[in-house]
């Protein structure tokens, strides 16, 4: 049995996961007070509010700090490495997300942007360089 939060809950994740399966990338935004958060929960993190929307952000993001996990290679298995990283939006907010392709000597504020990848579990988003 479920309730009406239960419901609602589910209906929350139903419309972040559609977002992302349409490839779109975005925040969590309150509807009251205008507060884009990360990660995505159903109440708004300052004022509370269980009136969420979803906004795609303006892109270049910037890389903020990152860290490089080495590990030994199999065969053709997967990448010797892989990134990792904070980047932060215009308004300061910061998403922990994969990041590939960057420059590991200058990788501090690259300016990156999503880039959605289909897996047989579904979108997942990696952040690489903007071409300019
Ligand atoms: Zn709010």
């Amino acid at each position: 049995m479920t309730g009406d939060a239960d419901q609602g809950e589910q209906r929350y994740h139903e419309r972040f996961a559609a977002e992302r399966a349409e490839g779109r990338f975005v925040v969590p935004q309150c509807s009251e007070c205008r507060t884009r958060f990360w990660h995505p929960r159903r109440h708004c993190p300052k004022c509370g509010s269980p009136r969420i929307d979803f906004v795609e952000p303006t892109w270049p993001a910037h890389v903020y700090t990152y860290t490089v996990n080495h590990r030994a290679k199999k065969d053709d298995q997967g990448p010797g490495a892989t990134m990792i990283g904070y980047v932060e939006l215009d308004d300061g907010l910061r998403l922990l997300t994969n990041l590939e392709h960057v420059d590991e000597e200058h990788a501090i504020g690259t300016a990156v942007s999503p880039e959605p990848h289909i897996t047989d579990d579904g979108v997942v988003f990696v952040f690489v360089p903007v071409v300019s």
